[in-house]
C-alpha cells in the first residue's frame, strides 16, 4: 500500500472506461463505476448494490438510496448531484443476512465506516466500501435550479439528469436534461448555459461541505472520479480516474483489461491529484482560510487535518474561497425567494451579480481562459466532428 497525503492510501492510481461505447454513453465518465458494481454481484462477492437512483413516482424527492439488484443497475447510472439520506435504507438491510457494497461521495462512506465501528450488524451487511470523488454536495435545489432554466418549474419536475453526454464534444462540455410531467423528451440545454452550472461556483454547496478535507474518498476500497486531464477531456466518450486501495479489486480490473472488457491507462498518483486540482486547492487552503475566519469570529470549528491559517494563500485567493462560500449560502436564500415568488428571475438576477463578484477576483490567467472557452469548445467540436 503506498501513502499520499492528498489521496490517503492506494495501491494504484490508473484511468480508463468501459470499452462498450454505447454502454460508457449512460454513465457519466467511463463507467467504469457502475460496472464494477455489476461485476462484483457477478462474481458473487456481494449480493446486493447501495446506490443512489431514481425515487420513483409517488416520492416527492427525485433521488434516493435504495439496494440495487444486479438488472437494475444499468438504469441507475449517472452522477445525481442531490442531497439523500442512506438511515432508510441501512435500517432496511440489518435483518436480511445479506452483503452488500454502499456506494457514496466520502462523507458518506466515513460516516457508513464510523457506524460499522458502532453497530455489528451493519458491520456484516456493509463488505465494500464505493465512492466517488466529490468537489462538493448539492441541495435538492440545484436541480431544481437547473430545470426551471430550461423551463420545467419545480411543482413540474419529473426527473433530471445531470451529464448529458453530447458527441463530438469534450467530456467536460455536456448537457443538463428535465423531464416536465407529462412529457415524454427530456429538455436539454448546455450545462455551460446555465446560470449556477459552473462547480466552481459552490452554487447550492451545503455548509458541511465547508468543513471537508476529504476529496476522494479516502476510507473506501477504491474510489472513481472523472479524469479531467486536457488528455483524457478531448475523449467525448469520458474517462474515469481511478484511486483503488483493494488488491482483490485490482484482479478484477487486471482480468477485465486482458479481456478488452475495459480499456485502461496509466496514470501516477499526481496525475490523479492533478484531475482534481480544483477541489484539493478549496478543501486545503480554503479550508484554513475558512477555519480562520471562522476563529476570528468566535465560532467553534471543527478539529480537521489543516490548520487553521488566514494567510495560507494571498489575498485575492482568500477573498475568492470567501466569495464561494457566499454563493453557497446566497444561492439558496435567493432561489427559496424565486420559488416563493413564482419567479425565477429573482434567483437569477441575484446570482449573476455574485458570479460578477467572484469573476472580479480571479486570476488573469483564469478570466483569460473563460473569455476564450466558447472558442476552444467550438474548435474542438470542429475538430472532433471530422
Ligand atoms: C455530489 C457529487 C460530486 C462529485 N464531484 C466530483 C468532482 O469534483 N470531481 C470528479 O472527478 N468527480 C466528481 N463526482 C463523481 C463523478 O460525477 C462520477 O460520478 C464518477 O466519475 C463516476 O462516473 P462513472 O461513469 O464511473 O459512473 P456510472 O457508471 O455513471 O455510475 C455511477 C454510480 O454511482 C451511483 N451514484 C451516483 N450518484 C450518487 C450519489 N450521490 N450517491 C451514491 N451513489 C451515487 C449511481 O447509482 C451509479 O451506481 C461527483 C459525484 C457526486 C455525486
Amino acid at each position: 500500500m503506498h501513502k499520499h497525503k492528498l489521496l490517503g492510501n492506494f495501491t494504484q492510481t490508473f484511468a480508463g472506461r468501459v470499452s462498450n461505447d454505447a454502454y460508457v454513453l449512460g454513465s457519466s465518465s467511463g463507467g467504469l463505476t457502475s460496472w464494477l458494481l455489476s461485476k462484483l454481484v457477478q462474481l458473487g462477492i456481494v449480493d446486493g448494490v447501495i446506490n443512489v437512483g431514481a425515487a420513483g413516482e409517488d416520492a416527492q424527492e427525485i433521488f434516493r438510496y435504495s439496494v440495487a439488484t444486479e438488472s437494475e443497475l444499468r438504469n441507475r447510472r449517472k452522477s445525481q448531484y442531490y442531497a439523500t439520506t442512506m438511515a432508510d435504507v441501512l435500517e432496511l438491510i440489518k435483518d436480511e443476512p445479506k452483503r452488500y457494497v454502499l456506494v457514496g461521495v466520502p462523507c458518506y462512506i466515513k460516516a457508513a465506516r464510523a457506524m460499522c465501528k458502532e453497530d455489528p450488524k451493519i458491520a456484516q451487511r456493509l463488505v465494500f466500501f464505493v465512492a466517488l470523488v466529490c468537489g462538493h454536495m448539492k441541495t435538492q435545489a440545484y436541480a431544481e435550479s437547473l430545470a426551471w432554466q430550461v423551463g420545467v418549474p419545480p411543482h413540474d419536475l419529473e426527473a433530471v439528469d445531470f451529464r448529458v453526454k453530447g458527441k463530438g464534444r469534450l467530456s467536460s462540455d455536456y448537457d443538463f436534461g428535465a423531464l416536465k410531467r407529462g412529457e415524454t423528451e427530456m429538455r436539454v440545454a448546455p450545462m455551460s448555459t446555465l446560470q449556477g452550472g459552473n462547480w466552481g461556483h459552490n452554487t447550492f454547496q451545503p455548509e458541511a461541505c465547508n468543513f471537508c478535507d476529504d476529496v476522494v474518498g479516502e476510507t473506501a476500497d477504491i474510489s472513481f472520479g472523472d479524469a479531467w486531464l486536457a488528455k483524457f477531456t478531448s475523449d467525448p466518450r469520458g474517462t474515469n480516474i481511478v484511486i483503488s486501495r483493494n488488491r482483490r479489486i485490482d484482479e478484477i480490473f487486471a482480468c477485465a483489461a486482458d479481456a478488452n472488457e475495459i480499456t485502461l491507462h496509466e496514470v501516477s498518483a499526481d496525475e490523479a491529484v492533478a484531475s482534481q486540482a480544483g477541489g484539493f486547492r478549496h478543501r486545503r487552503d480554503g479550508l484554513a482560510v475558512r477555519l480562520a475566519d471562522d476563529i476570528a469570529a468566535g465560532l467553534s470549528v471543527p478539529v480537521k487535518r489543516v490548520s487553521p491559517n488566514v494567510n495560507a494563500v494571498d489575498k485575492q485567493r482568500a477573498n475568492l474561497f470567501r466569495q464561494r462560500r457566499r454563493i453557497a449560502k446566497v444561492s439558496q436564500e435567493l432561489f427559496y425567494d424565486a420559488v416563493l415568488h413564482g419567479d425565477l428571475r429573482v434567483y437569477l438576477k441575484g446570482l449573476k451579480r455574485e458570479i460578477v463578484r467572484y469573476e472580479r477576483l480571479e486570476s488573469f490567467r483564469v478570466r483569460m481562459r473563460r473569455a476564450l472557452r466558447p472558442v476552444k469548445l467550438f474548435l474542438n467540436r470542429i475538430r472532433l466532428a471530422k
